[in-house]
């Protein structure tokens, strides 16, 4: 990314809303690149604005959501600047077994008048859950887990109020215990066997959260072209590059459109990396 090198938080103090530690990933980048000071407010419990777990549903997509965990965290702290970040984690929509996560960290600046985000995708991540039966071997899933470094949360498969449930669950010696407890509460006598994605308990994720924070540090010294707000960067892409065989536009990127968070300056550009055709693997023409 091009930088302007203009910094506009020097000196400031952001408050960043979390219960589960993110401090450590998202502080550093925007302290190093930026020198903002980054308070954390724990005394929120940011919960009831949605979890992983089932017990309260994510009704609001991610964006809403974690503008709204960062201006209670502001109203809370009576700071002007605040921050909050989001993860949501689901099944590959093209690849069969493998997981994906996106991260996003919000920028609420009520002195100017933005809100900044990132967002990065990957495949990097353990998400996974599995039914299980208190004598099934679960060493795979264990291992797959990248257990006792990333921890586990363990339920009923099937039950009305999904009680009792453990999580952040890093001790072998314990697991077989819950396990059986849990299918004991499940109609179908089976437990509920997950990755615990809080990023606390989960490093593949806060190493996510710490490339997105990154990015988030370069964004926020990137100036528009036209009215020099900060914020500068990618605000949507257009697909439809073409197969490299038979020419008709497939779903891959052609174009990355950057914007302003300001005004409504836009400008399309040619993906970074130079591609300007897809495999023909990817081309739904080639292979229907
Ligand atoms: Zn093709
Ligand atoms: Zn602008």
């Amino acid at each position: 990314m091009l930088m302007s090198g203009v910094n506009k938080y020097q000196g400031r103090r952001a408050v960043l809303t979390t219960m589960h530690r993110k401090e450590a990933a998202i502080a550093p980048p925007l302290q190093n690149k930026l020198r903002l000071k980054v308070e954390v407010n724990r005394g929120i419990n940011t919960d009831v604005l949605g979890t992983f777990t089932r017990e309260v549903a994510r009704e609001k997509d991610m964006l809403a959501t974690a503008i709204e965990k960062a201006r209670i965290g502001m109203k809370h702290s009576r700071q002007s600047l605040g921050i909050s970040s989001e993860g949501s984690f689901g099944p590959h929509p093209s690849i069969p077994f493998l997981g994906i996560n996106r991260e996003l960290i919000v920028f609420v600046d009520d002195e100017r008048h933005i809100v900044v985000h990132e967002l990065v995708t990957t495949e990097d991540t353990n998400f996974s859950s599995a039914a299980v039966s208190p004598d099934e071997d679960v060493s795979e899933f264990l291992r797959a887990a990248q257990f006792p470094d990333h921890a586990v949360v363990i339920s009923p498969h099937e039950s009305l109020d999904y009680r009792p449930t453990f999580k952040g669950i890093r001790e072998r010696t314990v697991l077989h215990g819950l396990i059986r407890r849990c299918a004991d509460a499940s109609s179908d006598g089976k437990a509920l066997l997950q990755t615990d994605m809080r990023a606390n308990f989960n490093p593949t994720r806060m190493k996510m959260i710490a490339t997105c924070a990154d990015k988030l540090a370069d964004r926020l010294r990137s100036e528009c072209p036209e009215c020099l707000e900060v914020g500068w960067g990618i605000v949507d892409i257009e697909r439809g590059l073409p197969c490299d065989f038979c020419g008709e536009a497939t779903k891959a990127v052609k174009f990355e459109i950057w914007g302003c968070v300001r005004c409504t300056c836009r400008e399309k550009r040619f993906r970074l990396d130079g591609r300007s055709s897809s495999e023909q693997q990817h081309c739904d023409s080639c292979n229907p």
